[in-house]
């Protein structure tokens, strides 16, 4: 005998509700059959993070906010590509592991979630894209599903563990992953207390600590966010093939320019295994000049190469 719907859904309320300040709560069982479904008290934060942008009507604008949402917008953008995707999703580095958490905490302030959840995901993508289980393939789902429908369901909410191991194994990384919600809450914290004090301390400049928190927080971390999932859902529709691969992801050289070398899409399902996605030198690539940059000064090493093999495969 099935339970009446209400009384399964509150429960279910409850704990997406609980899930906002704690991801580890209940941890999910993916396989219920509203699994795909939009989990309504999660649209509900990420559409009010899209309003608050609104707030500029309010708060005005000045050179200083333009220039901390910029910045933000740059160290963040480089964060997810560097370190949410070719470190801890592609190991395709090595960092020591202070600089492996400082830069997981720069990624969680994305709201993208924890790098746990991130890599596993992404994991799950290379391992199935374009198929039917890949979960945000514009092919199989379309556009909207696939650019921000797929991670606001319950099936996509967990964090699948087993693909993470090697990850798994820093307890610190477990717990920002559990309680990522904080760091994002920090900055806009941190924001506002910055610009209360350049209010008062620098009156020229025009800013105040809600002029910073909604440009610096609001409207730079949903242009990255967005700009961050034109990979699912425009990279593998608009844009060249180098290589036969079995999805269909593209080369999309203004996406690259956007996310910092992510465009080069094709190249990069067809040998995920090398720190770079421009292979070719006038394929744009910001995150690898970024990394090599900081192989210069020793902050990260082992920065794996494109091998020789991967040419003989290209069209071009
Ligand atoms: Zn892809
Ligand atoms: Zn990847």
């Amino acid at each position: 005998m099935s339970t009446p719907a209400p009384l399964r859904s509150r429960p279910q309320t409850l704990t997406s509700l609980r899930r906002w300040f704690d991801a580890g709560a209940n941890p999910a069982t993916p396989g219920d059959a509203d699994g795909d479904r939009l989990d309504v008290v999660r649209v509900v934060p990420f559409v009010a993070m899209h309003l608050a942008c609104l707030g500029v009507f309010w708060v005005g604008v000045s050179a200083t906010a333009i220039a901390v949402a910029v910045a933000l917008y740059v160290l963040r953008m480089f964060a997810i590509t560097a370190f949410y995707h070719r470190y801890f999703s592609h190991r395709t580095f090595r960092a020591s592991r202070p600089v492996q958490f400082a830069f997981a905490l720069i990624g969680a302030s994305c709201v993208q979630r924890g790098p746990l959840w991130w890599a596993a995901h992404h994991r799950h993508h290379h391992a199935h894209a374009d198929s039917p289980l890949d979960l945000h393939s514009p092919t199989v789902h379309g556009f909207w599903r696939s650019h921000v429908g797929w991670f606001l369901t319950r099936r996509a909410f967990a964090t699948d563990l087993a693909r993470v191991p090697d990850l798994a194994r820093y307890p610190e990384l477990r717990w920002l992953d559990r309680y990522d919600v904080a760091v994002p809450v920090a900055l806009a914290l941190a924001l506002y207390g910055l610009g209360a004090w350049l209010e008062h301390a620098a009156p020229s400049l025009g800013t105040s600590g809600m002029q910073l928190v909604v440009w610096g927080f609001f409207v730079s971390t949903v242009a990255l966010f967005h700009v961050t999932v034109t990979i699912n859902s425009l990279a593998h529709r608009f844009g060249t093939r180098r290589f036969e691969t079995r999805d269909d992801s593209r080369n999309n050289a203004l996406l690259a320019l956007l996310t910092f070398g992510e465009g080069w899409h094709n190249n990069h399902h067809f040998f995920p295994g090398t720190v770079r996605q421009g292979f070719r030198w006038w394929e744009i690539d910001l995150t690898w000049y970024g990394l090599r940059m900081m192989a210069c000064v020793g902050l990260v090493r082992d920065l794996k190469p494109v091998p020789a093999w991967v040419w003989a495969r290209a069209r071009r």
